[in-house]
């Protein structure tokens, strides 16, 4: 199977770490795409492509000219348009494609989670629950922020990995631009210093995030947990080894 071509719809740990993998095991030439949303991804091994293909005819006009052989969606638990695009063009084009579908955050005895479905209702929330001057911790994307806006009784810290612009700032906002992932410890010191009294996340999974929710559990602090968007039906695998494992598979 030696040169097969293998398209990563990357922007994730796993995608990194899966083109890291086959770089040294060989058998494929990989490229990696990125959206373009982070301005210094990490450093990729094998080719690297950025930017949208221009929606699903893009996509499969893009497959068609790279001669692609297989796809993994390795991208966000939350970027449902991309999955549903590459779903629709590989099914258009008869390509295999697997999705590396990191499993859902569930709640443990002493949470106290929220379920929302969007930025909007988690706003909507913390307006009706919060006593005005409450902080709240934001872990969420630059694009996610604006309707936090409509809450101007309560304080935020925002942990996003880019600023947003300035104008989807909430008035009383401190911008923290970090990257996971975060301990337990940096956790406990952040809800201390800031007076957090409840976090809005969303459900991303993976271990890199996770310490937020074991430190709100200690502090007996609500999670406003955003819901994954519904995603295709797709062949999917867990992590990087269940990739591997189908890509050795004729
Ligand atoms: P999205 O809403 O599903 O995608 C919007 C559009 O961005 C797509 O239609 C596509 O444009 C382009 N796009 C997305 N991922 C791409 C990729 N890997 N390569 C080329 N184009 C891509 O996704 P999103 O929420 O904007 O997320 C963008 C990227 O950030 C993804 O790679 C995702 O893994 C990563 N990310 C997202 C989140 C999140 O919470 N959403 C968090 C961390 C990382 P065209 O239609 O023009 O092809």
């Amino acid at each position: 199977m030696a040169g097969r071509r293998l398209l990563i719809l990357g922007g994730t740990g796993e995608a990194a770490a899966l083109a890291r993998a086959l770089a040294e095991a060989g058998g494929w030439d990989v490229t990696t795409s990125l959206a373009g949303r982070t301005r210094a991804p990490a450093a990729l091994p094998g080719a690297v492509r950025t930017g949208g293909f221009g929606g699903i005819d893009g996509l499969a006009a893009y497959l068609r000219a790279e001669r692609i052989d297989r796809v993994v969606d390795a991208t966000h638990p939350f970027a449902a348009t991309m999955s549903a695009n590459a779903a629709t063009a590989c099914a258009r084009l008869g390509l295999p494609l697997l999705r590396i579908e990191r499993p859902a955050w569930v709640p443990e005895p002493g949470d106290r989670w929220i379920d929302v479905a969007d930025a909007g209702e988690a706003a909507d929330w913390l307006a009706g629950n919060l006593p005005a001057g409450a902080a709240v911790l934001l872990t969420l994307g630059r694009q996610e922020v604006a309707p936090f806006r409509a809450c101007a009784a309560l304080r935020f810290v925002l942990r996003s990995i880019e600023p947003p612009a300035p104008e989807d700032l909430p008035t009383e906002c401190l911008l923290l631009s970090e990257r996971g992932p975060f301990t337990l410890d940096g956790e406990r010191a952040l809800i201390a210093r800031h007076g957090i009294g409840a976090i809005v996340a969303k459900n991303a999974g993976g271990e890199a995030t996770a310490a937020k929710l074991a430190a709100a559990r200690e502090a007996v602090i609500p999670v406003v947990m955003i819901r994954r968007p519904t995603l295709p039906t797709t062949s999917a695998v867990a992590d990087i080894a269940g990739a591997l494992d189908w890509l050795v598979r004729d």
